[in-house]
């Protein structure tokens, strides 16, 4: 049996985007795997988790016991559902798992039972200042056959025009709910009347508005038959989402900023949402992804595995393979990556002709190369996205 000697993190941002990467090592010559532990904007503290806190525990364990170790590190602390335990305990997990599939030599999706479908269908981002914007953007990802896109006017709130904030307002990205909400059905009427009925179109409320105002705007959207409306209201406010189904069938897909069982248990098993979509590293990693999913799969409800630019390669490649296995994928986010990602991680997923494919090599087929990596050091900064305000200058979800 392989035995831990050794857990570390690398963090590396060749896109700007703080990565944090877990590699466990073991006594086995060559024998190491790689797991993502990404939260991009606390990246030391979790670091320091992984090494200060998960190595003393784990080194000169059994890699095969991956159950055991991942209830082993989520009680160790006695408190937990943390966004920082929660990813640095992902790092180990997915890192577990990409060892015992190369221990099986087979990829990991083979160990969950294989693959439900040879590729996974994927969806793009489009966002633009203008509306002709919005549909040239469209045209080019329908001509790769991408068949779902999330279109947004401008970025999450909308672009704000005609501003009137009190003076000495604090700095901020201020958003009026207003105008984004009646920006956002004149871009469905647009995009609709110009690229036809049979694109699968996605939109992102990212929280930002009300729960009344959300719920106004899913039943306005109803007519243009979304493939889902994603996150209108935040975790905390998330019960709204019973008056959305009582008045409307415009889908719901919500999970990003889930961290606890208890978040989505209650959406699941009341059939309350139509799309689960946490960010697995977030939730603790592969192994209670992979029970969520059959847990949704239950209940009707489909997996949307978030995939933005702030999950490692790594991650991705765990998002890929659950999604070749998941009877009830409904499809992925996947935000592309430039060819310096395939060079620092190779072996990640590649998209083909609106499907997404793995490697195909032992575990999630994915590597590192960490000099390569050195070369785009990580940066701790202020975060600035998610101070977002009101007219009136209030700060809100961001
Ligand atoms: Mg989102």
């Amino acid at each position: 049996m392989p035995i831990i000697t050794n857990v570390r993190t690398i963090l590396t941002a060749p896109e700007g985007i703080n990565l944090i990467v877990v590699k466990v090592e073991t006594d086995q010559e060559g024998l190491y795997g790689l797991g993502c532990a990404t939260f991009a904007y606390r990246e030391l503290a979790v670091k320091s988790v992984v090494d200060d806190y998960l190595k003393p525990l784990l080194v000169g364990r059994d890699t095969n016991k991956i159950e055991d170790l991942w209830h082993l590190m989520h009680h160790n602390a006695y408190w937990r559902n943390d966004a920082i335990s929660n990813n640095a305990i992902s790092g180990v997990d997915m890192a577990l798992w990409d060892i015992k599939g190369k221990i099986a030599n087979l990829p990991v999706y083979e160990l969950l039972g294989g693959k439900s479908r040879e590729g996974v269908p994927y969806y793009r981002h489009v966002n633009g200042k203008t509306l002709s914007e919005i549909v040239d953007k469209i045209e080019v990802y329908k001509k790769q056959n991408v068949k779902h896109i999330r279109i947004q006017w401008g970025l999450y709130g909308g672009i704000a025009k005609d501003l009137n904030t009190p003076k000495n307002s604090e700095p901020g990205i201020y958003s009026n709910p207003t105008q984004y909400i009646l920006d956002t059905l004149r871009m469905f009427e647009y995009v609709r009347k110009e690229c036809g009925d049979e694109i699968e179109l996605i939109h992102d409320i990212h929280e930002r508005l009300s729960p009344k105002d959300a719920i106004y705007l899913a039943k306005q959207l109803e007519k243009y038959r979304l493939f889902y409306l994603e996150d209108p209201f935040s975790p905390e406010q998330a019960d709204y989402i019973a008056n959305i189904k009582s008045q409307c069938t415009t889908p719901i897909a919500i999970g990003e900023l889930f961290n606890n069982p208890k978040e989505w248990e209650y959406l699941i098993k009341n059939r309350l949402i139509d799309f689960i979509r946490v960010h697995i590293s977030q939730i603790g990693g592969f192994t209670p992804a992979k029970k969520l999913a059959i847990f949704a799969e239950q209940f009707g409800v489909q997996t949307a595995w978030h995939g933005p630019g702030d999950v490692s390669p790594v991650g991705h490649a765990a998002n890929v393979h659950l999604s070749l296995n998941s009877h009830n994928l409904g499809i992925l986010e996947w935000c592309g990556f430039s060819d310096l990602m395939y060079k620092v991680f190779p072996g990640m997923p590649y998209e083909e002709n609106g499907y997404l494919y793995v490697s195909n090599k032992p575990g999630f087929g994915i590597d590192i190369d960490e000099e390569l990596a050195k070369k785009y050091p990580h940066q701790t900064n202020v975060t600035k996205w998610t101070q977002t305000r009101l007219p009136d200058g209030t700060l809100v979800t961001p």
